[in-house]
């Protein structure tokens, strides 16, 4: 009897290998900078309600944001870099840990703190 279910075994080519990894690798970059913006939205939230602001003065503004919205995102894609303290070279965010860069030279931690 046929096996109407069977399917031959994909064959994956080495330039689709990179792509996939390639793709894996940018959906890791996009998850830390989402982990990264979650903790200074967070940081600024806290900040401001702790300092006496009514949370329903920033659901407004969030309203008024989300109205007249531009067609454009209001906070460019991180592409941003640091020099290093230590060395001097520049150092990039890191991928996996939010708010932190590692110098490839030296290895100093240098932090990235928020910026809007
Ligand atoms: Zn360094």
């Amino acid at each position: 009897m046929e096996n109407l279910n069977y399917q031959p075994p994909v064959t994956v080519n080495d330039r689709a290998g990179e792509k996939v990894i390639e793709a894996n690798f940018r959906i890791d970059d996009i998850k830390a900078q989402i982990a990264e913006l979650e903790i200074k939205i967070s940081a600024l939230y806290n900040v401001i309600v702790e300092q006496g602001i009514d949370p329903k003065l920033i659901e407004r503004k969030v309203e008024e944001l989300v109205t007249n919205r531009p067609e454009r995102p209001l906070v460019s894609v991180l592409t941003r870099s640091q020099i290093c303290p230590e060395c001097g070279k520049k150092v990039k965010p890191s991928s996996v840990d939010p708010l932190m860069g590692t110098c490839l030279f030296c290895g100093t931690k240098v932090p990235f703190y928020p910026t809007f």
